[in-house]
């Protein structure tokens, strides 16, 4: 017993006994001075932090990125460089279900990956898909409303789901690829992860590329359907972290394939489609994947909570040589996510170990709660303002300045669903499909819509006849079959919001 240390209160002092609490007698109340039982409860009362109101459920581990290509005629961004290794962190999460649910649910899930390069963190934050539901930050709450709980029941709604995406036809790309096989992937690892919007990339020149990541797995797609991922859950919950945990902890890394498809900047004023689009992908004719390297997932987190939940990623962080876009969605997720950080974890989540930066780092910000490691990190107490005439304290870097955007045009609230194809490109993805992957989209889609009224799924029927005509009859054949459903008195009603 004598080697082992002391324990003690928070404040350092050897604790007498963590068994039993201070009472006045034998059978007498507790005494508030025994604190030692103040501080187990208060600080029990602490130990969680609001979880993500997306992606609250993730699993994750640290890894390495290698670059294999020259891609300096596209950008400075030295992580970017052939022969550069950078460690990294990636996270996969479900979306909607919240820190308890099971982890084989049909579901997007979350792909994010954090770099730690030399000149400050890269954060990509992507999806397993290469689009999303919506293409405007402003229908982003309401969205996720729909896949939230009810307010009166505290259920997830079919209806409230069927109702808004039958008036968002731009959801329809990506509820295709949810319905599919796709949309339940049987561990981390057989999952392809994507940037999903365009960034971009610059060089030294100062000229500007569009840019596409994408991460195909190197273990394989594999998929479970709606009732094997059911018996999966009848046995755990936490099947993700089984497998990705245990595979590392057993020297089992997973690596993904990094895949770039690059536009000239001049091109986005070509294309058919608008390239900054969250709900279209660049077909792959027109701008090929180029392998540029690969990264690899080989330790696990030493704690959990520390590592994993206070994991904090945001596409803002950027480095020199990657850009933004126009991309309406990137550029509210820009605000949204380091603010849902500085909520959820604090006003300087990013001193945390696991969000910190691998470089030197050096800024005005001052005081703030919790700040430990003194604040203004400018290295001289004197230069705790900007401009100032302090030597040796950080100064601006101009040369770091991304070219200028050419793009520009009236502020306005412009319509993105006037004249806009929202189905051409779901239509191109159900072309690809077999008959047994067409078979199980037309059954999930028509088990996710049980109990809907029959207004809304003809609303919804008529956007997937829009895609194509057996898409709109193979799941009418699949609501007969499985709920009995029949549309003969129910009239459609109109098929968008404006
Ligand atoms: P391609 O035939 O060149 O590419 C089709 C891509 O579809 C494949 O490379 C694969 O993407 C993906 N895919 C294949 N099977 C499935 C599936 N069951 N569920 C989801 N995705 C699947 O054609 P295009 O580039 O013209 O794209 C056609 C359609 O493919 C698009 O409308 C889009 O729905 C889908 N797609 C396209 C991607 C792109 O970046 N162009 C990326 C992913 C999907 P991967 O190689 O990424 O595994």
């Amino acid at each position: 017993m004598t080697d082992r240390p002391k324990l003690t209160t928070t404040g350092g002092a050897p604790v007498p006994s963590n068994q039993y609490s201070l009472t006045a007698g034998s059978r007498g109340p507790i005494l508030l001075e025994d604190y030692q039982l103040i501080e187990k409860m208060a600080h029990h009362n602490r130990e969680r932090i609001p979880e993500r109101i997306v992606h609250a459920k993730g699993w994750g581990a640290y890894g390495d990125l290698h670059i294999t290509a020259d891609l300096s005629k596209y950008t400075i961004a030295s992580c970017l460089q052939q022969g550069k290794v950078t460690p990294m962190l990636a996270r996969f999460s479900t979306v909607a279900g919240e820190q308890g649910a099971a982890d084989h649910e049909r579901d997007v899930r979350g792909f994010a990956l954090k770099f730690y390069t030399e000149e400050g963190n890269w954060d990509l934050v992507g999806n397993n898909t290469p689009v999303f539901f919506i293409r405007d930050p402003m229908k982003f709450a309401d969205f996720i409303h729909t896949q939230k709980r009810h307010p009166k029941t505290n259920l997830r709604s079919a209806t409230a789901m069927w109702d808004y995406w039958s008036l968002s036809p731009e959801a329809l790309h990506q509820i295709t690829i949810l319905m599919s096989d796709r949309g339940l992937p049987q561990t981390p690892m057989n999952m392809n992860g994507y940037g999903s919007h365009t960034y971009s990339l610059w060089n030294g020149k100062g000229e500007r590329f569009w840019v596409k990541f994408h991460f195909k797995t190197q273990q394989g797609h594999k998929h479970f359907t709606n009732e094997e991922g059911e018996s999966v859950i009848g046995k755990t919950r936490e099947g993700y972290q089984e497998a990705l945990f245990g595979g590392i902890d057993k020297g089992e890394f997973p690596r993904w394939t990094v895949q770039l498809q690059i536009m000239p900047e001049m091109d986005a004023d070509k294309t058919p489609y608008d390239p900054f689009d969250l709900t279209k992908v660049w077909p792959h004719a027109d701008y090929p994947c180029i392998d540029v390297g690969y990264f690899e997932l080989n330790r696990n987190a030493e704690n959990y909570f520390a590592e994993i939940e206070q994991a904090a990623f945001s596409p803002s962080n950027k480095v020199p040589g990657i850009g933004y876009s126009p991309d309406r969605v990137l550029q509210g997720r820009l605000f949204a996510y380091a603010d849902a950080h500085r909520h959820r974890i604090g006003t300087h989540y990013e001193a945390l170990p696991v969000n910190a930066p691998k470089c030197p780092v050096h800024n005005y910000v001052k005081d703030g709660a919790m700040n430990f490691f003194g604040g203004i990190t400018s290295g001289n107490p004197d230069a705790y303002y900007e401009p100032n005439s302090v030597a040796g304290s950080p100064v601006e870097v101009p040369a770091v300045s991304e070219p200028p955007l050419r793009l520009t045009g009236d502020a306005d609230r412009f319509s993105h669903r006037i004249g806009n194809d929202d189905y051409s490109q779901p239509r191109a993805l159900f072309n690809l499909f077999d008959a047994g992957q067409k078979a199980r989209l037309f059954s999930n889609l028509a088990a996710a819509m049980g109990g809907v009224p029959g207004q809304i799924i003809e609303r919804q029927l008529a956007h997937f006849k829009l895609i194509h005509a057996d898409y709109e009859g193979g799941v009418r054949a699949a609501l007969a079959s499985l709920h009995g459903y029949k549309a003969d008195t129910i009239s459609a009603q109109p098929t968008a919001a404006e």
